[in-house]
């Protein structure tokens, strides 16, 4: 995974933890430029008292609307399209029968396509692990293999990434031509 080189600067501060009200959260913001895009912030909070955890994406300059943005992956080099996605975003691989809710403890992340297919595998592979029924095991394993040969580059398919906050963005890579189309998502889509 590759980030953008330039060196965030965090911000750091402490702030009561929502899970057990300790004064004992540290909150981190960091602030990454990313390559003909802007500024995104990434917040990440810790508690030493509990474990709490938690990341999100703050904010985007200028503010978006609610969007939707599809990529058609062709290459290995596609993989490494960068995504910033919010805890309200959806993923979506249609081809590999891949769908990531955002549901009450989602997090936000910067990373890559490929970053994502590695998370879809690990989601798959701990489904796989607790399931018993024979059909939807071997439908897991159907999945992982498909994971896999597009972790390999040798499938293409299809990201899309829905997000009503608009926070969420698809950055293209520098010199490589992959296709990105950015559309607003009307609601009750
Ligand atoms: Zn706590």
């Amino acid at each position: 995974m590759s980030l953008p080189s330039e060196q965030p600067s965090p911000k750091q501060y402490v702030a009561t933890c929502p899970a057990c009200q300790s004064k004992s959260l540290v909150v981190t913001e960091l602030c990454y430029k990313l390559p003909n895009f802007g500024d995104v912030y990434l917040l990440s909070a810790s508690c030493s008292t509990c474990g709490f955890k938690h990341t999100d994406i703050l904010e985007l300059s200028p503010h978006q609307e609610p969007s939707r943005y599809t990529v058609k992956v062709e290459s290995p080099r596609d993989l490494n399209v960068l995504v910033v996605r919010s805890s309200s975003a959806s993923v979506v691989m249609p081809e590999l029968g891949v769908t990531i809710t955002p549901g009450p403890y989602a997090q936000g992340v910067i990373t890559t396509i490929e970053g994502f297919l590695h998370k879809a595998k690990e989601i798959v592979e701990f489904l796989l692990s607790s399931e018993v029924d024979e059909e939807r095991k071997r439908r897991c394993l159907d999945i992982l293999k498909r994971l896999d040969k597009a972790i390999d580059g040798e499938e293409h398919f299809t990201f899309i990434i829905e997000d009503p906050s608009g926070l969420s963005v698809v950055v293209p890579k520098e010199g490589v031509p992959t296709k990105i189309i950015k559309e607003p998502l009307a609601s009750g889509d």
